[in-house]
Protein backbone atom coordinates (compact mmCIF):
# COMPACT_ATOMS: atom_id res chain seq x y z
CA UNK A 1 0.00 0.00 0.00
CA UNK A 2 1.39 3.38 -1.12
CA UNK A 3 0.65 6.22 1.65
CA UNK A 4 1.43 10.06 0.78
CA UNK A 5 4.58 10.90 2.01
CA UNK A 6 4.51 13.59 4.84
CA UNK A 7 7.14 15.94 3.53
CA UNK A 8 8.59 18.03 7.28
CA UNK A 9 9.20 21.29 5.98
CA UNK A 10 5.61 21.72 4.48
CA UNK A 11 4.46 21.33 8.46
CA UNK A 12 3.95 24.36 10.18
CA UNK A 13 4.71 24.30 13.88
CA UNK A 14 0.96 22.81 15.12
CA UNK A 15 1.31 20.50 12.24
CA UNK A 16 5.01 18.53 13.16
CA UNK A 17 3.65 18.75 16.67
CA UNK A 18 0.71 16.42 15.42
CA UNK A 19 2.71 14.23 13.63
CA UNK A 20 5.23 14.03 16.33
CA UNK A 21 2.01 12.91 18.67
CA UNK A 22 1.05 10.75 15.62
CA UNK A 23 4.09 8.80 16.03
CA UNK A 24 3.73 8.15 19.76
CA UNK A 25 5.93 10.54 21.42
CA UNK A 26 5.66 13.84 23.48
CA UNK A 27 4.85 17.08 21.60
CA UNK A 28 7.98 19.06 22.99
CA UNK A 29 10.08 16.48 20.49
CA UNK A 30 8.66 18.65 17.65
CA UNK A 31 10.46 21.68 19.12
CA UNK A 32 13.87 19.81 19.63
CA UNK A 33 12.91 18.45 15.61
CA UNK A 34 12.56 22.29 14.20
CA UNK A 35 15.83 23.08 16.37
CA UNK A 36 17.65 20.48 14.13
CA UNK A 37 16.18 21.29 10.87
CA UNK A 38 15.86 25.15 11.47
CA UNK A 39 18.43 26.40 13.46
CA UNK A 40 21.40 24.10 13.67
CA UNK A 41 20.96 22.74 9.88
CA UNK A 42 20.50 19.03 10.00
CA UNK A 43 20.92 17.46 6.92
CA UNK A 44 19.90 13.90 8.27
CA UNK A 45 17.91 12.03 10.93
CA UNK A 46 21.07 10.40 11.95
CA UNK A 47 22.63 13.34 13.48
CA UNK A 48 19.21 14.45 15.79
CA UNK A 49 21.39 13.11 18.79
CA UNK A 50 19.18 14.24 21.03
CA UNK A 51 16.37 12.16 20.00
CA UNK A 52 15.62 8.71 20.42
CA UNK A 53 16.86 6.51 17.74
CA UNK A 54 13.33 4.59 18.01
CA UNK A 55 11.57 8.19 17.36
CA UNK A 56 14.46 8.56 14.27
CA UNK A 57 13.75 5.38 12.66
CA UNK A 58 10.07 6.15 12.72
CA UNK A 59 10.54 9.92 11.38
CA UNK A 60 12.99 8.04 8.15
CA UNK A 61 9.66 5.53 7.84
CA UNK A 62 7.25 7.87 7.98
CA UNK A 63 8.53 11.52 6.49
CA UNK A 64 10.61 12.66 3.93
CA UNK A 65 13.35 15.20 4.82
CA UNK A 66 15.12 17.10 1.56
CA UNK A 67 14.17 16.13 -1.14
CA UNK A 68 16.32 18.60 -3.84
CA UNK A 69 18.97 17.60 -5.78
CA UNK A 70 22.01 19.96 -6.73
CA UNK A 71 22.14 19.53 -10.76
CA UNK A 72 24.97 22.09 -12.09
CA UNK A 73 26.41 24.77 -9.85
CA UNK A 74 28.09 27.52 -10.67
CA UNK A 75 30.45 30.41 -9.40
CA UNK A 76 30.77 33.65 -11.15
CA UNK A 77 34.25 34.98 -12.19
CA UNK A 78 34.41 37.34 -8.71
CA UNK A 79 33.16 34.51 -6.66
CA UNK A 80 30.39 37.00 -5.33
CA UNK A 81 27.25 34.96 -6.99
CA UNK A 82 26.42 31.62 -6.92
CA UNK A 83 23.82 29.72 -8.96
CA UNK A 84 22.50 26.15 -8.56
CA UNK A 85 20.07 24.01 -10.80
CA UNK A 86 17.88 22.04 -8.70
CA UNK A 87 16.40 18.56 -9.39
CA UNK A 88 13.01 17.84 -7.53
CA UNK A 89 11.85 14.62 -6.64
CA UNK A 90 9.87 14.58 -10.26
CA UNK A 91 12.66 15.24 -12.48
CA UNK A 92 11.73 18.64 -13.03
CA UNK A 93 14.17 21.69 -12.15
CA UNK A 94 14.40 24.68 -10.68
CA UNK A 95 17.13 27.61 -10.01
CA UNK A 96 18.21 29.38 -6.87
CA UNK A 97 21.17 31.93 -6.08
CA UNK A 98 23.28 33.10 -3.41
CA UNK A 99 24.45 36.78 -3.98
CA UNK A 100 27.33 38.19 -1.75
CA UNK A 101 27.44 41.95 -1.16
CA UNK A 102 30.36 43.17 1.32
CA UNK A 103 29.76 47.24 1.13
CA UNK A 104 26.54 47.45 1.53
CA UNK A 105 24.98 51.37 2.90
CA UNK A 106 24.46 50.12 6.26
CA UNK A 107 28.48 48.84 6.55
CA UNK A 108 27.11 45.38 7.10
CA UNK A 109 27.71 41.99 4.58
CA UNK A 110 24.54 41.17 2.89
CA UNK A 111 24.18 37.80 1.63
CA UNK A 112 20.87 37.23 -0.57
CA UNK A 113 19.07 34.19 -1.69
CA UNK A 114 16.89 34.41 -4.58
CA UNK A 115 14.70 31.37 -5.01
CA UNK A 116 12.25 29.98 -6.79
CA UNK A 117 8.27 29.21 -6.53
CA UNK A 118 6.85 27.50 -9.47
CA UNK A 119 8.63 25.64 -11.97
CA UNK A 120 8.39 27.56 -15.19
CA UNK A 121 6.13 30.63 -14.59
CA UNK A 122 2.09 31.18 -16.12
CA UNK A 123 2.93 34.34 -16.57
CA UNK A 124 4.93 34.57 -19.70
CA UNK A 125 6.01 37.71 -19.76
CA UNK A 126 7.97 38.11 -23.38
CA UNK A 127 11.69 39.77 -22.24
CA UNK A 128 11.62 36.39 -19.35
CA UNK A 129 13.62 33.60 -20.33
CA UNK A 130 11.13 31.91 -17.30
CA UNK A 131 8.42 32.95 -18.92
CA UNK A 132 8.94 32.11 -21.97
CA UNK A 133 9.50 28.25 -20.86
CA UNK A 134 5.66 28.24 -19.83
CA UNK A 135 4.28 26.51 -16.82
CA UNK A 136 5.04 23.05 -15.19
CA UNK A 137 3.71 23.38 -11.95
CA UNK A 138 4.00 25.03 -8.44
CA UNK A 139 6.09 24.19 -5.78
CA UNK A 140 5.39 23.08 -2.29
CA UNK A 141 6.38 25.21 0.53
CA UNK A 142 8.93 22.77 1.40
CA UNK A 143 10.74 23.22 -1.43
CA UNK A 144 10.56 26.50 -2.00
CA UNK A 145 12.13 26.31 1.61
CA UNK A 146 14.76 24.35 1.06
CA UNK A 147 16.55 26.57 -1.60
CA UNK A 148 16.94 28.78 1.39
CA UNK A 149 17.74 25.66 3.77
CA UNK A 150 20.31 24.83 1.33
CA UNK A 151 22.31 27.51 1.19
CA UNK A 152 22.25 27.61 4.62
CA UNK A 153 24.19 25.23 5.43
CA UNK A 154 26.39 25.06 2.28
CA UNK A 155 27.83 28.91 4.31
CA UNK A 156 27.94 27.13 7.47
CA UNK A 157 29.85 24.52 6.10
CA UNK A 158 32.43 26.33 4.07
CA UNK A 159 32.26 30.29 4.89
CA UNK A 160 33.57 31.85 7.93
CA UNK A 161 32.80 35.29 9.44
CA UNK A 162 33.93 37.07 12.85
CA UNK A 163 30.57 38.54 12.65
CA UNK A 164 28.57 35.76 15.07
CA UNK A 165 25.20 36.69 14.17
CA UNK A 166 26.27 36.06 10.51
CA UNK A 167 27.73 33.45 11.67
CA UNK A 168 25.28 31.93 13.54
CA UNK A 169 22.32 33.06 10.16
CA UNK A 170 24.48 32.26 7.61
CA UNK A 171 22.25 34.57 4.87
CA UNK A 172 20.45 38.01 5.76
CA UNK A 173 17.85 38.34 3.26
CA UNK A 174 15.56 36.20 0.97
CA UNK A 175 14.08 37.46 -2.20
CA UNK A 176 11.42 35.66 -4.09
CA UNK A 177 12.61 36.70 -7.32
CA UNK A 178 13.61 33.29 -9.01
CA UNK A 179 11.33 31.18 -11.40
CA UNK A 180 7.62 31.54 -10.87
CA UNK A 181 4.82 34.19 -9.72
CA UNK A 182 4.84 34.07 -6.11
CA UNK A 183 1.26 35.42 -5.50
CA UNK A 184 0.29 32.58 -8.29
CA UNK A 185 1.17 29.70 -5.47
CA UNK A 186 0.23 31.87 -2.95
CA UNK A 187 -0.69 29.20 -0.56
CA UNK A 188 2.75 27.48 -0.80
CA UNK A 189 4.36 30.43 -0.75
CA UNK A 190 2.56 32.13 2.39
CA UNK A 191 3.39 28.87 4.27
CA UNK A 192 6.68 28.76 2.90
CA UNK A 193 7.62 32.22 4.05
CA UNK A 194 5.79 32.03 7.70
CA UNK A 195 8.31 29.53 8.64
CA UNK A 196 11.35 31.95 7.15
CA UNK A 197 10.12 34.55 8.91
CA UNK A 198 8.90 32.49 12.56
CA UNK A 199 10.90 32.12 15.78
CA UNK A 200 10.15 28.23 15.11
CA UNK A 201 11.74 28.23 11.70
CA UNK A 202 14.59 30.60 10.20
CA UNK A 203 14.18 33.42 11.90
CA UNK A 204 14.61 35.77 9.56
CA UNK A 205 12.82 39.48 9.75
CA UNK A 206 9.86 40.43 7.67
CA UNK A 207 11.79 43.18 6.26
CA UNK A 208 14.96 40.82 5.29
CA UNK A 209 12.32 39.11 3.29
CA UNK A 210 10.96 40.65 -0.68
CA UNK A 211 8.25 39.25 -2.78
CA UNK A 212 8.63 40.10 -6.30
CA UNK A 213 5.53 40.04 -8.22
CA UNK A 214 4.09 40.98 -11.82
CA UNK A 215 1.23 42.32 -10.22
CA UNK A 216 -1.60 40.06 -10.14
CA UNK A 217 -4.06 42.66 -7.83
CA UNK A 218 -6.60 40.24 -6.25
CA UNK A 219 -3.72 38.06 -4.45
CA UNK A 220 -1.50 41.66 -4.01
CA UNK A 221 -4.51 43.32 -2.18
CA UNK A 222 -4.78 39.92 -0.42
CA UNK A 223 -1.40 39.98 0.57
CA UNK A 224 -1.61 43.72 2.15
CA UNK A 225 -4.41 42.52 4.57
CA UNK A 226 -1.64 39.39 6.00
CA UNK A 227 0.27 40.00 9.10
CA UNK A 228 3.60 39.28 7.10
CA UNK A 229 4.39 42.62 6.06
CA UNK A 230 7.37 41.53 3.88
CA UNK A 231 9.04 43.83 1.65
CA UNK A 232 7.09 44.08 -2.18
CA UNK A 233 8.84 44.57 -5.30
CA UNK A 234 6.74 44.99 -8.25
CA UNK A 235 7.94 44.26 -12.40
CA UNK A 236 7.20 47.66 -13.90
CA UNK A 237 8.80 47.49 -16.88
CA UNK A 238 6.35 49.64 -18.67
CA UNK A 239 4.17 52.80 -17.50
CA UNK A 240 1.57 53.24 -19.85
CA UNK A 241 -0.97 50.04 -20.43
CA UNK A 242 -0.33 50.26 -24.10
CA UNK A 243 3.76 49.18 -23.69
CA UNK A 244 3.05 47.06 -20.53
CA UNK A 245 0.32 45.06 -22.50
CA UNK A 246 3.21 44.16 -24.97
CA UNK A 247 5.47 42.99 -22.82
CA UNK A 248 3.02 41.31 -19.78
CA UNK A 249 0.19 39.57 -20.49
CA UNK A 250 -0.81 40.25 -17.24
CA UNK A 251 -1.01 43.57 -17.75
CA UNK A 252 -4.36 43.37 -19.75
CA UNK A 253 -5.78 41.47 -16.77
CA UNK A 254 -5.05 43.85 -14.11
CA UNK A 255 -4.51 46.95 -16.23
CA UNK A 256 -1.90 49.76 -14.33
CA UNK A 257 -5.19 51.71 -13.14
CA UNK A 258 -5.91 48.71 -11.01
CA UNK A 259 -2.22 47.77 -10.05
CA UNK A 260 -0.81 51.33 -8.73
CA UNK A 261 -3.72 51.62 -6.60
CA UNK A 262 -3.26 47.78 -4.98
CA UNK A 263 0.33 48.96 -4.25
CA UNK A 264 -0.93 52.26 -2.66
CA UNK A 265 -3.12 50.16 -0.61
CA UNK A 266 -0.21 47.43 0.05
CA UNK A 267 1.94 50.69 1.44
CA UNK A 268 -1.20 51.92 3.68
CA UNK A 269 -1.61 48.53 5.26
CA UNK A 270 2.11 46.74 6.21
CA UNK A 271 3.95 50.39 6.16
CA UNK A 272 6.31 49.19 3.33
CA UNK A 273 7.12 51.37 0.95
CA UNK A 274 7.16 49.43 -3.05
CA UNK A 275 10.06 49.12 -5.29
CA UNK A 276 9.18 49.10 -8.68
CA UNK A 277 11.23 47.29 -11.03
CA UNK A 278 12.14 48.53 -14.32
CA UNK A 279 14.43 46.19 -16.51
CA UNK A 280 15.79 48.47 -19.56
CA UNK A 281 15.56 46.98 -23.07
CA UNK A 282 17.52 48.70 -26.09
CA UNK A 283 14.57 50.81 -28.23
CA UNK A 284 11.90 48.76 -26.26
CA UNK A 285 11.33 50.96 -22.83
CA UNK A 286 14.44 52.95 -22.62
CA UNK A 287 13.72 56.43 -24.02
CA UNK A 288 13.22 60.24 -22.16
CA UNK A 289 9.76 59.31 -23.16
CA UNK A 290 9.40 56.14 -21.08
CA UNK A 291 11.23 57.87 -18.27
CA UNK A 292 8.84 60.80 -18.66
CA UNK A 293 6.03 58.65 -18.73
CA UNK A 294 7.28 56.51 -15.30
CA UNK A 295 7.49 59.85 -13.22
CA UNK A 296 4.33 60.61 -14.29
CA UNK A 297 2.58 57.47 -13.03
CA UNK A 298 4.69 56.71 -9.89
CA UNK A 299 4.83 60.86 -8.77
CA UNK A 300 3.72 61.57 -5.06
CA UNK A 301 3.26 57.94 -4.81
CA UNK A 302 5.99 56.76 -1.63
CA UNK A 303 8.15 54.32 -3.49
CA UNK A 304 11.60 53.51 -5.08
CA UNK A 305 12.06 52.17 -8.54
CA UNK A 306 14.97 49.64 -9.62
CA UNK A 307 16.27 50.50 -12.87
CA UNK A 308 17.67 47.43 -14.41
CA UNK A 309 19.87 46.91 -17.08
CA UNK A 310 18.01 43.71 -18.49
CA UNK A 311 19.81 40.58 -19.15
CA UNK A 312 19.12 39.70 -22.50
CA UNK A 313 17.72 36.45 -23.44
CA UNK A 314 17.72 34.13 -26.14
CA UNK A 315 15.25 35.94 -27.87
CA UNK A 316 16.66 38.80 -30.37
CA UNK A 317 14.15 40.95 -29.39
CA UNK A 318 15.00 42.03 -25.78
CA UNK A 319 18.44 43.64 -25.89
CA UNK A 320 19.89 45.00 -23.20
CA UNK A 321 19.82 48.89 -22.65
CA UNK A 322 23.99 49.99 -22.04
CA UNK A 323 24.80 51.43 -18.51
CA UNK A 324 24.92 55.03 -20.36
CA UNK A 325 21.17 54.80 -21.22
CA UNK A 326 20.18 53.47 -17.71
CA UNK A 327 21.86 56.71 -15.99
CA UNK A 328 20.06 59.24 -18.45
CA UNK A 329 16.84 57.47 -17.75
CA UNK A 330 18.10 57.15 -13.89
CA UNK A 331 18.67 61.28 -13.94
CA UNK A 332 15.35 61.93 -15.55
CA UNK A 333 13.41 60.07 -12.58
CA UNK A 334 15.44 62.11 -10.47
CA UNK A 335 14.63 65.10 -12.11
CA UNK A 336 10.93 64.18 -11.47
CA UNK A 337 11.16 63.64 -7.98
CA UNK A 338 11.07 59.68 -8.05
CA UNK A 339 13.72 57.74 -6.16
CA UNK A 340 15.71 55.44 -7.27
CA UNK A 341 18.59 53.46 -7.91
CA UNK A 342 20.52 51.37 -10.77
CA UNK A 343 21.13 47.61 -10.41
CA UNK A 344 23.41 46.25 -12.55
CA UNK A 345 22.54 42.22 -12.97
CA UNK A 346 24.99 39.85 -10.88
CA UNK A 347 26.64 37.36 -12.09
CA UNK A 348 25.90 37.57 -15.90
CA UNK A 349 28.52 34.99 -16.75
CA UNK A 350 27.32 32.11 -14.72
CA UNK A 351 23.54 32.92 -16.17
CA UNK A 352 22.35 33.60 -12.88
CA UNK A 353 19.44 35.96 -14.63
CA UNK A 354 15.90 34.71 -14.08
CA UNK A 355 15.65 31.72 -15.96
CA UNK A 356 18.64 31.62 -17.88
CA UNK A 357 20.79 28.68 -16.16
CA UNK A 358 17.54 26.47 -16.65
CA UNK A 359 17.24 27.81 -20.25
CA UNK A 360 20.35 26.78 -21.22
CA UNK A 361 20.66 23.22 -19.55
CA UNK A 362 16.83 22.66 -21.13
CA UNK A 363 18.72 23.18 -24.83
CA UNK A 364 21.71 21.07 -23.84
CA UNK A 365 19.91 17.96 -22.84
CA UNK A 366 17.48 18.38 -25.18
CA UNK A 367 14.92 18.38 -22.96
CA UNK A 368 11.35 19.64 -23.17
CA UNK A 369 10.25 22.46 -20.99
CA UNK A 370 6.74 21.78 -20.30
CA UNK A 371 5.55 18.29 -20.32
N1 LIG B 1 7.50 36.61 -11.22
C1 LIG B 1 7.94 37.61 -10.33
C2 LIG B 1 9.24 37.27 -9.65
C3 LIG B 1 10.26 36.54 -10.44
S1 LIG B 1 10.97 37.42 -11.78
C4 LIG B 1 8.03 38.94 -11.02
O1 LIG B 1 7.93 38.99 -12.24
O2 LIG B 1 8.19 39.93 -10.32
C5 LIG B 1 12.19 38.39 -10.95
C6 LIG B 1 12.52 39.70 -11.64
O3 LIG B 1 13.31 39.47 -12.81
C7 LIG B 1 11.30 40.48 -12.06
O4 LIG B 1 11.41 41.84 -11.75
C8 LIG B 1 11.34 40.28 -13.56
O5 LIG B 1 10.59 41.25 -14.21
C9 LIG B 1 12.81 40.31 -13.83
N2 LIG B 1 13.23 39.84 -15.14
C10 LIG B 1 12.73 38.84 -15.86
N3 LIG B 1 13.41 38.73 -17.04
C11 LIG B 1 14.34 39.70 -17.03
C12 LIG B 1 15.34 40.12 -17.97
N4 LIG B 1 15.51 39.52 -19.15
N5 LIG B 1 16.13 41.15 -17.61
C13 LIG B 1 15.98 41.77 -16.41
N6 LIG B 1 15.06 41.44 -15.51
C14 LIG B 1 14.24 40.41 -15.82
FE1 LIG C 1 6.95 35.01 -14.61
FE2 LIG C 1 8.16 37.04 -13.39
FE3 LIG C 1 9.21 35.95 -15.61
FE4 LIG C 1 6.98 37.40 -15.78
S1 LIG C 1 8.99 38.13 -15.15
S2 LIG C 1 7.31 35.40 -16.75
S3 LIG C 1 5.97 36.88 -13.88
S4 LIG C 1 8.96 34.95 -13.65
Amino acid sequence: MDKEPVYLLDLNSEELKALVVTLGEKAYRADQLAQWIYKKSAVSFDEMSDLPQGFRSKLQEAAVFFTLKPLEDKISCDGQTRKILFQLEDGQTIESTLMFYENTNSGRERRTVCISTQVGCPMACHFCATGQQGFVRNLRPGEILEQVLYFIHLIKTTVTTEDRELARKAITNVVLMGMGEPLANYENVRTAVQTLNSKYGVELGARQITLSTSGLVPQLRRLAEESLHLELAISLHAATDDLRNRLMPVNRKYPLAELIPACIYYLEKTGRRPTFEYALFEGINDSAENARETTELLKGINCAVNIIVGNPTASNEFRSSSLAKAQIFQKHLFAGGIFNTIRVSRGTDIEAGCGQLKSRWLKDTNSQPVK
